[in-house]
């Protein structure tokens, strides 16, 4: 008994990269820019809501799909952003976060041995789900192209799918590269999945935070809608990631799957939160485009900070994070660059090399969040200019 317990399949995923690194910077005092979270509140509308709900009784269970009310609000949003119809009653469930969302859409599809495609840098939960189902990954690298923008080989795509693909994993827009899926090159993945009769499972945490282009949801185009499962969350659009309120929402079969694994994972969470959530999501439009305006500004200020200080910056086109390739500086690991770089000026970022199956094509690349104030982004940019 004095072997690692851990089940093989997932001793090679050791700590998240977020947790090494936000415990990195809480230990050297360093500005964390790793892990993802916003350092001011979500909308006071939405805190309020909570607040009462948890002094008014929303203590215990709430039913597994989610309180009507916050299932009523998802399918309002999505109808009002998006323009797809949803039955609020089949059609949508709530989940622990996009997280659990994930997790219990790929137990429920997929059968061992069958394939997921997705894109690398890929998400790390996505691995560890994918990994936890005895599915396999079939990743197509993202690289940065002339400009910068991070695009995908059309023949490399192609080749990741066959007679075992059951679904592909897409997440725009796109943590860590900060890219936003095209028109077309969402019809091409969308032209694949008929091809090969797939499922979809689209991850748009970030659906409100594109600075340049449009969010289209994979499910809006032709044929789509029926073999897509569309996951969201109230974490990022609303600033509380430690909520853990998110959801999936499809054709009624596609969620009754989820429902079905995802009753035996949590059951069911965040009961005061989730009449809150319903609140924020019917918030009126100058919310969310406020939400992006000051974003976007963050991504410019971060951009031309890493840029002064010498990295050549990846363009963000969406989401809360900039890539940036360490070369310039003389770096030529990520992980060991982003280990020494607290103690060396005093800020955290996060090395996207763990998001790779293929790591030479990432193992130059770091990635800086910017959902944090003006002044905090202003002083890691002059510390970083000390490097
Ligand atoms: N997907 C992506 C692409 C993310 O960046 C994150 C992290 N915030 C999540 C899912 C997880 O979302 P949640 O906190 O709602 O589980
Ligand atoms: N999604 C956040 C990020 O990408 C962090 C999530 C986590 O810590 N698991 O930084």
């Amino acid at each position: 008994m004095t072997v690692d317990p851990l089940v093989e399949r997932m001793r090679p995923f050791g700590t998240t990269i977020f947790s090494e690194m936000s415990a990195l910077a809480l230990r050297t005092g360093a500005i964390n820019l790793g892990q993802g979270f916003p350092d001011t509140d979500g909308p006071p509308e939405m805190l309020a809501a909570a607040t009462q709900a948890l002094a008014s009784g929303a203590n215990q269970y709430p039913p597994l799909p989610g309180i009507p009310a916050l299932r009523h609000a998802i399918a309002d949003h999505e109808q009002r952003f998006w323009s797809l119809t949803r039955d609020p009653d089949t059609e949508v469930v709530v989940t622990a976060g996009a997280t659990e969302a994930v997790a219990a859409a790929i137990l429920a599809l997929c059968e061992p041995g069958d394939e997921v495609v997705c894109f690398e840098p890929y998400y790390d939960s996505y691995a560890a789900s994918i990994t936890l189902a005895g599915a396999v990954r079939r990743p197509v690298t993202l690289r940065p192209a002339v400009g910068g923008r991070y695009e995908f080989d059309e023949a490399e795509l192609r080749a990741a799918f066959g007679p075992r693909t059951r679904l592909v994993l897409l997440n725009t827009p796109h943590n860590p590269t900060g890219k936003v899926f095209t028109g077309e090159e969402l019809a091409l993945i969308a032209g694949l999945c008929g091809e090969y009769d797939t499922y979809a499972v689209t991850d748009e945490v970030y659906e409100h935070l594109v600075f340049d282009g449009v969010h289209i949801p994979l499910a809006t185009l032709p044929g789509m809608r029926e073999r897509t499962l569309r996951i969201s969350s109230a974490g990022k659009t609303f600033s509380c990631t430690g909520w853990k309120v998110g959801w999936a929402t499809g054709p009624a079969r596609l969620v009754s799957a989820v429902q079905r694994v995802k009753q035996f994972l949590t059951f069911v969470n965040a009961s005061p939160l989730q009449p809150a959530v319903a609140v924020a999501l019917g918030l009126p439009d100058a919310y969310f485009a406020g939400f992006n305006a000051g974003l976007r500004a963050n991504r410019d200020r971060l951009t031309a900070g890493l840029t002064a200080a010498g990295f050549e910056v990846f363009p963000s086109h969406g989401t809360y994070f900039v890539t940036a390739d360490i070369r310039p500086l003389g770096g030529t690991d990520g992980i060991e660059f982003c280990r020494e770089l607290p103690g060396r000026v005093g800020v955290v970022a996060v090395p996207t090399q763990v998001f790779y199956d293929h790591q030479d094509a990432g193992r130059h690349l770091i990635r800086f969040a910017f959902c944090k104030r003006p002044e905090v982004i202003d002083q890691a940019a002059d510390r970083l200019k000390a490097y």
